[in-house]
């Protein structure tokens, strides 16, 4: 796992605890304008609230490889949330950098 996908989970997952449930939710990042980003959190996985702890963080790494929320830039191969990436192949650094796109 490298530092990029370290910091992904920090940033775009959380773990919200709760005496019924703990649920792992990830950020889905919206664009109002190309300068306004907004965030809503989805729950995506529920585990028991008797979960021992490195069944929550492998359960938190895994949602990396959600396809929904999570792709791989082709051009510079780092994971990013879907609403940071200009299409399904190229992430928003690389369209500006090496294909002369502007935000
Ligand atoms: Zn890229």
């Amino acid at each position: 796992m490298n530092s990029n996908d370290i910091d992904l989970i920090k940033d775009m997952t959380r773990v919200i605890v709760s005496p019924e449930a703990i649920v792992l939710e990830v950020a889905e990042v919206h664009w109002l304008t190309p300068h306004s980003p907004f965030t809503v959190w989805h729950p995506v996985v529920v585990l028991s609230p008797s979960s021992p702890q490195e069944k929550i963080e492998a359960s938190r790494k895994s949602l990396l490889t959600r396809k929904k929320f999570f792709a791989t830039c082709a051009e510079c191969g780092r994971r990013s949330i879907k609403g940071h990436m200009h299409s399904e192949s190229f992430c928003m650094s690389c369209a500006e950098v090496n294909n002369d796109i502007a935000y």
